[in-house]
């Protein structure tokens, strides 16, 4: 890793909101979020692209984008983690129809106090009725 350092966007996790509860560490295919002693942190800022794909999972608000100086992203660090993830991931499904993230793509929803997913074919009913 390059101790250069650059202004970019990375997820920053406000640890009083966050308990820890673990949802956040899947949607994040690099690998940058763990568990550390009962919080979510970013334990390597390389490994962070910035996308925010953990932040709509939140239960608690606690993940959010900053833009501050860090180390870039290392797609080379990042590849060999995404292909392990790959291999053990277990396809999530439609909180509404069950439809598996294999038939049809899957957003982030908040729905009943729940953090859960939803399949774009259903997602034009629950916004129109
Ligand atoms: S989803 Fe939110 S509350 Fe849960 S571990 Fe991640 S940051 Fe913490």
């Amino acid at each position: 890793m390059s101790s250069e350092t650059i202004t970019r966007q990375i997820v920053r996790i406000d640890e009083a909101l966050c308990t820890g509860c673990g949802v956040c560490v899947s949607p994040c295919a690099e690998g940058a979020i763990q568990i550390v002693d009962g919080k979510a942190k970013v334990i390597r800022e390389e490994l962070c692209d910035g996308a925010g794909f953990c932040l709509g999972v939140c239960p608690t608000g606690a993940l959010t984008l900053e833009e501050r100086e860090t180390v870039p992203f290392d797609h080379e660090a990042a590849e060999p983690i995404m292909a392990q993830k790959k291999a053990n991931y277990i396809a999530q499904h439609c909180f509404n129809c069950g439809a598996s993230e294999d038939a049809a793509p899957l957003l982030p929803v908040r729905t009943k106090g729940d953090s859960t997913w939803v399949c774009t074919r259903c997602l034009p009913a629950l916004i129109h009725g």
